[in-house]
């Protein structure tokens, strides 16, 4: 029996983050992953996805090359060296987690890990079982998605995202059930190239997390592209035909249609791998289907941890690698800060990009806090026009009282890499005067997240 200080199940990033944290504070450690290094995020989630839609981005800019004075008359796309370099990209970052976890003396096991209670572990490689011994075992076993009965993915019609990934064709027309994150990038994929897609969704409104300000310029946003949104719309079954599928729907109204697709992407949520990992084994206890774990992500049985999108959400990458910090860190006898999860930011890099950390417009309202908002239209904006950007929005809310950020939401070109702008602000509890002596560059996208500021105090310059 092999012993070590920190036995990990799950190679995502939780996991795999967890296993180099723990190694480079010197603990004796172990990662066990049934399938690729990296887990969903690097292989079927994060990372493939915006391999893909960085392609489907390149080629909407080449259907407006004229607007930069660029002749680009003959193009087209290759659906199978997308997916390829998509796929590339994913073993690349894999092969990448490989080495690190190298460098830093984790034991990588290739198999099937479960809790065997009393501190050990059962390590199943192809039905040969070993049994290790770890002081603390982290469950970082991640998710699935959620299947609806009668949408099974079959390969054929049904997807999820593992088949969207890796298509060997492309859909004429695809129906999307689901307008998070996961079901409005793989729409807005496919819709730019060429599929005609329609996206149905439960709720009132596309991307139903995001601000309602948000949420309704990006609907218009996607028709403007062709994209056909059915908005407080159920699936009511599907009737699979030679070449294609039929679907029913229902709108508010109780008023049924039916659509027929070739290919039905299932986007509707994921539900986490608590199975035969030996849980009942344990005190561990679940509840709405997750782990339930302390602020330090312990477990009710002594020395076993879970991390990620096994436990409560947001179902993030960055939380769950986060997370991995904490439990590590703790286990080490340091002192880390408990996750702040108001201040998590949430991006979709669809066309165009969302992106948001804190309270919307409403949630604030609905808490009863007197707010002021700020508005910024990318129109306003130099670097935006440059770009040929010129759709989308930077909008803030403040306590109208205090000054603090409470939340910040945008849509239009790159926000997912500037909302971490308002992300390290709210962690340093930034007032409204601080942000408006803040000097931002010039010319750049960023600029409008001080206009935003300025602009919810009526002292926006350039609107
Ligand atoms: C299409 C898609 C796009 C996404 N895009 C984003 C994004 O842009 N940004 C973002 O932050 N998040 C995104 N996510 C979510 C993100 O992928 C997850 O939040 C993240 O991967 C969770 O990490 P994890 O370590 O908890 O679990 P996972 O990444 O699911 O990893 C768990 C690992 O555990 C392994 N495992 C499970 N059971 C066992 C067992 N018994 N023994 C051994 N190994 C086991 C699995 O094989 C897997 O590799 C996306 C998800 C999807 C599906």
């Amino acid at each position: 029996m092999s012993n070590f200080d920190v036995i990990i199940i799950g190679a995502g990033p939780g996991g795999y983050v967890a296993a180099i944290r723990a190694g480079q504070l010197g603990l004796k450690t172990a990662i066990i992953e049934r399938e690729n290094l990296g887990g969903i995020c690097l292989n079927w989630g994060c990372i493939p996805t915006k391999a893909l839609l960085r392609s489907a981005e390149i080629y909407n800019h080449m259907k407006h090359a004229k607007n930069y004075g660029l002749t680009a008359d003959k193009f087209d796309f290759d659906l199978q060296a997308i997916v390829k370099r998509s796929r590339d990209v994913s073993k690349q970052l894999s092969s990448g987690v490989a080495m690190l976890l190298k460098k830093n003396k984790v034991e990588v096991l290739n198999g099937v890990g479960s809790l065997l209670g009393g501190g050990k572990v059962e390590l199943n490689q192809d039905g040969k079982k070993t049994v290790l011994e770890g002081k603390h075992i982290i469950v970082a076993t991640g998710a699935r998605a959620r299947v609806i009965p009668g949408f099974e993915p079959d390969g054929k019609f049904v997807w999820t995202y593992r088949e969207a990934l890796v298509p060997t064709e492309m859909p004429k027309k695809l129906l999307v059930m689901g307008s998070g994150a996961i079901g409005i990038e793989f729409a807005s994929f496919y819709n730019s190239l060429g599929a005609e897609t329609t996206v149905v969704e439960l709720m009132d409104r596309v991307m139903p997390v995001e601000d309602e300000e948000i949420s309704t310029m990006a609907k218009k946003s996607f028709e403007k592209q062709g994209l056909k949104i059915l908005t407080s719309t159920k699936v009511l079954g599907i009737k699979k035909n030679a070449n294609d599928v039929t679907v029913t729907l229902e709108d508010a109204k109780g008023v049924k249609s039916e659509i027929t697709v070739d290919k039905v992407i299932s986007a509707v949520g994921i539900v986490a791998n608590i199975e035969n990992i030996g849980l009942e084994k344990t005190k561990a206890k679940v509840e709405n289907g997750r782990i339930v774990v302390d602020e330090y992500l312990k477990t009710a049985e002594a020395g076993v941890y879970a991390i990620g999108d096994v436990v409560a959400g947001p179902w993030l990458a960055h939380k769950a690698s986060h997370e991995a910090i904490i439990c590590i860190e703790k286990i080490a006898g340091q002192n880390p800060h408990p996750l702040d999860k108001s201040k998590i930011p949430g991006c979709t890099y669809a066309n165009p990009q969302v992106a948001s950390v804190g309270l919307t417009e409403k949630k604030a309202k609905e808490l009863g806090i007197e707010i002021k908002v700020g508005r910024f239209p990318f129109i306003g904006n130099g670097k935006a026009i440059a770009l040929g950007e010129p759709e989308g929005l930077v909008k803030t809310i403040f306590n109208a009282k205090t000054g603090e950020l409470l939340g910040a939401h945008m849509i239009g070109a790159e926000v997912t890499e500037m909302i971490q702008g308002y992300v390290i602000a709210m962690g340093l509890e930034t007032t409204e005067a601080e942000l408006m002596h803040t000097v931002f560059a010039h010319p750049t996208l960023s600029e409008m997240m001080h206009e935003s500021v300025l602009q919810a105090y009526g002292k926006a310059i350039h609107i």
